[in-house]
């Protein structure tokens, strides 16, 4: 079977979907294969380069020429799918050879991932095949194909991101090979519980937020399991107390969720496990994966920011840009205390987190410019810790503060947080570099605390031109607003060169070494300091 399209991400795209006839399960496969060698067929195994003496295509060319017989027994991974196993070596080695072609080509390792997966991973292909998303098909791709030495919940949510990414571009819309926004699930869902309730597709884009508390510790399937037919109610996805997500409405479609035609015709409403009485806390498992999946329904749906008005009538009078997601409140459409007082009261908090994750500015609407931070990015959406001198109802009296520190030589944000005006000296991700920060403030006769509801910003921590980054892998762009990329390079140092805030993909990188090729303008969820 030739190969068909422009790029070897296209013919790699074509060649999976042509025989595995189900899109997310191509996007998955697909997804582990970018993982394990950037889709690069002649790919060695990078620790190996060294110890062996080879590059990716000495390697390559020493095995076809014979003149290097250590392949099959050298224990390094190679190829797409990085084979490292002496007798699936062999087996590529062989397969290769029978079709007259080099071990690194191509077309020979796609119909080796084939055969493969075929005649000694019948269950693996099986779920490929009958995949409904792409995070249960990457899951069983990773621990029962892949089956790499780390398989935690970070490598899972990474693998199938990088599968969804494929999933968009090549089966998102019917304008075939063209990126844009397109309607999808997430893949951070673990399981899908279809409800029958809702009522088709969206009259409204989506532009809003709106979490639920569901009102019982409930697991995620228990939750799918709420709106049986005849129940008259529905949520697009839910979030079990333990962290995991169904999904149960499709995305593009309108759930039954707020009490509201023209809330829910715009939203995507998330039911979250909680105490079945007020305020109805969750589990930091909970909100730590509702910030997770709003930041992953913003990207998809190509918003850069959330914006918490801070009351209904504010939030119902605005009208948000096309980058920009409102967040929502049942309350405010029905007799009801949903999402509770917990979450309601961490509202402002929620959307500083998510714009972390999204690497934009924290924004609170209401407090007019009270918050000015571009953003530090809290690496895998962990927590930040904040070092906090001062919370105020007034604004004069919070800039009051910020002066006196700034005087000393701090570096401050006034950010509004839940209704108060909260002074900040510093968001770290690491406790110690806040505790550090803390014991500084405080010889200087402040009194502080550290606290991690406060979303993003400080200055310390920002990315800032000339820095030394660590570039993640994965899409560079020729411009900082490109639809289009321009290659998936690997992993690797790489320095800052110039920034476009509010941009699309916001910092132009160039890689400092081999590691990567990386050299064109990244997402901000791409780099650290
Ligand atoms: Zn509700």
């Amino acid at each position: 079977m030739a190969l068909t399209g422009n790029t070897t991400e296209a013919k790699i795209w074509n060649h999976l979907k042509g025989w595995i006839l189900n899109d997310y399960g191509a996007a998955a496969l697909m997804g582990h294969l970018y993982a394990e060698s950037g889709l690069n067929p002649r790919n060695l195994q990078n620790s190996y380069e060294k110890s062996l003496g080879y590059t990716d295509d000495a390697y390559t060319a020493a095995v076809d020429s014979g003149s290097y017989a250590g392949f099959v027994r050298d224990s390094a991974g190679y190829g797409l799918a990085q084979w490292t196993y002496w007798s699936r070596k062999e087996a590529l080695l062989a397969y290769a050879k029978a079709a007259g072609a080099s071990v690194g080509d191509l077309e020979a390792q796609l119909g080796f991932l084939r055969k493969e997966l075929t005649e000694s991973y019948p269950s693996v292909l099986a779920a490929l095949k009958s995949a409904k998303n792409v995070r249960e098909a990457s899951d069983v791709v990773l621990t029962k194909y892949e089956r790499p030495a780390d398989q935690s919940e970070n490598v899972k949510i990474k693998r199938a991101g990088y599968g969804q990414t494929y999933l968009s571009k090549y089966a998102g819309g019917s304008s075939a090979g063209k990126e844009g926004k397109t309607m999808s699930n997430s893949s951070l869902v673990n399981c899908t519980v279809y409800s029958p309730n809702h009522s088709g597709k969206r009259t409204h884009s989506i532009d809003t937020l709106t979490p639920h508390c569901v009102v019982g510790q409930l697991t995620a399937e228990a939750i799918g399991g709420c709106f049986p037919k005849g129940r008259e109610a529905s949520c697009n996805y839910g979030i079990g107390k333990d962290g995991r997500v169904c999904l149960i409405v499709d995305e593009c479609n309108r759930s039954w969720c707020s009490s509201s035609n023209s809330n829910d015709q715009r939203a995507i409403t998330i039911e979250c496990a909680s105490d079945t009485s007020s305020p109805y806390a969750m589990n930091s498992a909970v909100y730590e994966k509702l910030i997770q999946l709003c930041a992953d329904i913003c990207k998809r749906n190509g918003k850069t920011k959330v914006l918490w008005l801070g009351s209904k009538e504010k939030t119902l009078a605005y009208t948000p840009k096309s980058d920009e997601m409102v967040l929502t409140a049942h309350r405010w459409f029905a007799n009801k205390s949903c999402p509770g007082d917990w979450l309601y009261s961490r509202y402002g908090e929620l959307a500083n987190r998510i714009n972390a994750l999204l690497g934009s500015g924290a924004s609170t609407g209401s407090s007019g410019s009270g918050s000015s931070g571009s953003g530090s990015t809290s690496p895998s959406g962990s927590v930040l810790y904040c070092v906090q001198t001062g919370a105020y109802s007034k604004k004069a009296n919070a800039d009051a503060q910020a002066a006196k520190m700034k005087a000393k030589g701090f570096e401050v944000l006034v950010k509004n947080v839940g209704g108060m005006y909260k002074v900040q000296t510093g968001a770290y991700s690491k406790k110690a570099n806040a505790e550090a920060q803390l014991a500084k403030v405080k010889a200087a006769g402040f009194d502080a605390f550290i606290t991690t509801n406060g979303g993003s910003s400080a200055g310390s921590s920002e990315i800032a031109v000339g820095d030394a980054v660590q570039f993640a892998g994965g899409p560079h762009y020729k411009s900082a607003d490109a639809t289009s990329s321009s290659g998936s390079p690997k992993a690797g140092p790489a320095k800052v060169t110039a920034i476009k805030k509010g941009a699309k993909h916001p910092y132009h990188v160039v890689h400092t070494n081999r590691q990567s090729s990386v050299y064109g303008w990244v997402d901000a969820d791409r780099v650290t300091k």
